[in-house]
């Protein structure tokens, strides 16, 4: 998704609020495009960690912000290169879709369909 800063949310005047700013984390001004990143910061701290380490990233490693905080664990990321790797098996499922894919747009984030059966007859017969 993406937002456009209409508005100067950010405050860089007032001292005690810069305390509240995460420093791996830009503050965007006024003007400014809002897109996901994927929580680049965070990518990057698990590759230079895994570099320092002498290994590759391991699947499950790099936890986004938003993935951290989803009590339903909805969100998968990982490296969908690595067939192992939990989302690329999540993406290769049947119920795998992206938004306007018949537009050709190969958009990185995916959404499984969600299973329901709509026939009540057949609910109350299992
Ligand atoms: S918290 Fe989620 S939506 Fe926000 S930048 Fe990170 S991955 Fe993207």
């Amino acid at each position: 998704m993406r937002r456009f800063n209409f508005y100067q949310f950010a405050d860089y005047e007032t001292p005690s609020l810069k305390l509240l700013h995460n420093p791996d984390v830009t503050v965007r001004s006024r003007g400014v495009m809002e897109k996901c990143t994927y929580c680049v910061q965070r990518i990057n701290t698990a590759k230079i960690q895994a570099e320092k380490e002498n290994r590759v990233v391991r699947d499950g490693e790099i936890v986004t912000a938003c993935q951290a905080v989803c009590p339903a664990q909805a969100i998968i990321f990982g490296n969908i290169n690595d067939p192992k790797s939990r989302v690329a098996q999540a993406k290769a499922e049947p119920r795998n879709y992206g938004l306007l894919e018949d537009l050709n747009t190969r958009p990185r984030t995916s959404y499984l369909a969600r299973l329901r059966n709509p026939n009540p007859e057949l609910e109350s017969a299992s």
